[in-house]
């Protein structure tokens, strides 16, 4: 199969058509046509084979991640996601890992509105790398640098459980009640949070996504907006998957620590709390309050017994360690 085969078979009209892509895949580059009022939010994340996803890991769930990880990150700046490109390196032409792929990432595109507008494919080690473009309202962006002291700090969703689902793929878990399932797709396919992201958009002052653990993500909140913060792990939300697991070696610092969630953390002021909260009661995913913004500087991190607490571990950071092989 040549190049442009393999793109008219496996990529070709991928997603959500969109009626503001004047011309998508087939021409040297696309051309899309960003709403009256609105300015264009870019991203882009690499997932490379044996390091961001186990070698062994579904082509389905490759291609979900690789768009879900982007999408998390349009919906820390409470952006609408619109169009991707994909830039594939392939070690060889594989029709049914391509498959596999493409219905991955064709699904979670559809589900979220998202058309493929073009890519570039070539050979080379296994790794994935997509660019996604959304639009907010000109000037709502939600910055990592908007946090001020009296700020509530919330998570949506629950945290950790991506952590275990790591350990479940290793082969690092005992199987112990069936919810080694849950904790897989929780690790294998993310759901991010674009519809908090957007709904909070003017209401919260901060946000970022959380990808290498809440603990490293907060900190550039913190950094980025030159204040600290105080947060219990104690109000951490865990999964009754997790929960389940903290007699058995499991503690709160790696749901606080590990990444791989991509859950939201958000800063809101006081003034906004009960109208944040109210409307992401609406959206039936959970929305936590676990501290509170303060003008000293650095994380303080009080332990379930209200005790300040140091973690042994940080976030993950690519040029410290490797942690999936
Ligand atoms: P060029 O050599 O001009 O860059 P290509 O042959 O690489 O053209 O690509 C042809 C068309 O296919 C372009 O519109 C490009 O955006 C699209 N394309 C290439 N690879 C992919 C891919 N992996 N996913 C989506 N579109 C792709
Ligand atoms: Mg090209």
């Amino acid at each position: 199969m040549d190049e442009s085969a393999l793109i008219r078979r496996f990529f070709d009209g991928l997603g959500k058509a969109r009626t503001d892509v004047v011309l998508g895949i087939g021409d040297d580059a696309a051309v899309l046509a960003v709403p009256e009022g609105h300015e264009l939010v870019v991203t882009t994340d690499v997932l490379a084979a044996g390091v961001h996803f186990p070698n062994s890991t579904r082509p389905e769930d490759v291609g979900h991640k690789s768009l879900a990880v982007n999408l998390s990150d349009l919906a820390a700046m409470g952006a609408e996601p619109a169009w991707a490109t994909l830039n594939l390196s392939l070690p060889q032409v594989e029709p049914r890992w391509l498959e596999g792929f493409s219905s991955g990432f064709s699904g979670i595109a559809n589900e979220f509105g998202v058309q493929l507008v073009g890519g570039d494919t070539i050979r080379a080690p296994l790794s994935i790398g997509v660019q996604l473009c959304g639009f907010v309202p000109k000037g709502q962006t939600i910055r990592r640098s908007g946090a001020k002291p009296g700020d509530g700090i919330y998570v949506t969703g629950t945290l950790g459980d991506a952590a275990l689902g790591l350990l479940a793929a290793q082969g690092k878990l005992q199987p112990t009640d069936g919810q080694t399932p849950y904790l897989r797709q929780r690790f294998e396919r993310p759901m991010p949070r674009v519809q908090v992201g957007c709904a909070l958009r003017g209401l919260a002052s901060a946000a970022i996504d959380i990808s290498d653990g809440l603990a490293a993500d907060l900190e550039r909140v913190l950094s980025l907006s030159d204040v600290g913060a105080e947060i219990d792990l104690g109000a951490l939300p865990l999964s009754p998957a997790y929960t389940a697991r903290l007699q058995h070696g499991i503690d709160r610092e790696l749901a606080a620590t590990h990444g791989d969630d991509y859950e939201l953390c958000l800063t809101v002021p006081p003034d906004h709390e009960i109208r944040a909260r109210k409307i992401v009661d609406g959206l039936s995913v959970g929305y936590t309050r676990i501290g509170v913004i303060e003008s000293e500087p650095g994380l303080r991190v009080r332990d379930h017994h209200g005790e300040l607490c140091r973690f042994a571990s940080r976030g993950f950071d690519h040029f410290r360690s490797q942690r999936q092989g």
